[in-house]
């Protein structure tokens, strides 16, 4: 069954709109997803030791495979775009991608937790999440995503306006 899944992606070592874009692409290439839309990219400010500015964006993806099948996807991009395991918890990496909010869907794994943990205090990924799905519920807050945001202090996140990112991403075509 299909099902309508919501991963921010974010970079802030090397070329990180161009590894945004490998990471779009390669979620293009599995059978089991397709991307249905993209949010702006934003840049923001790091969590955790200091470290360079992020890039963020969130992607509306269509998924047949259940959660801990599409978090092995997106580790495994993570590991192809050059995330090498020293990179750790809130280090610097060229990629990351965390499953943010899949509606229908509540995971309380040691592993995998849906909606993503922090998701609620993060501006980085509420803003971009916001731009393709303000009204979507948080199941355990029971608040949409204009609602979670509209209880936050502001933090350093800016939309960026001209950047080649894809907002509507063209079908990706078999070769
Ligand atoms: P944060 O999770 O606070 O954003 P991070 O992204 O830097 O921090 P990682 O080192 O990328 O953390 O991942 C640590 C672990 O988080 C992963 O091994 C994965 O098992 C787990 N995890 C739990 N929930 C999720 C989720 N919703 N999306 C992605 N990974 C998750
Ligand atoms: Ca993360
Ligand atoms: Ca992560």
């Amino acid at each position: 069954m299909n099902s309508t899944v919501y991963v921010g992606l974010g970079s802030n070592e090397g070329d990180r709109e161009a590894q945004l874009v490998s990471a779009l692409e390669a979620l293009s290439r599995i059978d089991a997803v397709a991307v249905l839309r993209c949010s702006a990219l934003f840049e923001s400010a790091p969590v955790g030791p200091p470290q360079p500015r992020y890039l963020n964006a969130v992607v509306e993806l269509e998924c047949s495979l259940p959660p801990q099948r599409l978090l092995c996807i997106l580790q495994q991009i993570e590991k192809d775009l050059g995330r090498l395991p020293r990179d750790g918890r809130w280090g610097p990496r060229p990629i990351d991608l965390d499953i943010l909010l899949w509606p229908g869907e509540l995971v309380a794994d040691p592993q995998l937790q849906v909606p993503h943990l922090e998701l609620h205090k993060r501006r980085f990924a509420l803003e971009p999440l916001a731009e393709l799905a303000p009204d979507e519920e948080h199941p355990v807050l029971g608040l949409s995503v204009t609602q979670l945001l509209a209880q936050l202090a502001p933090q350093d996140v800016q939309r960026l306006e001209a950047t080649w990112w894809p907002e509507t991403p063209s079908p990706v075509t078999e070769s």
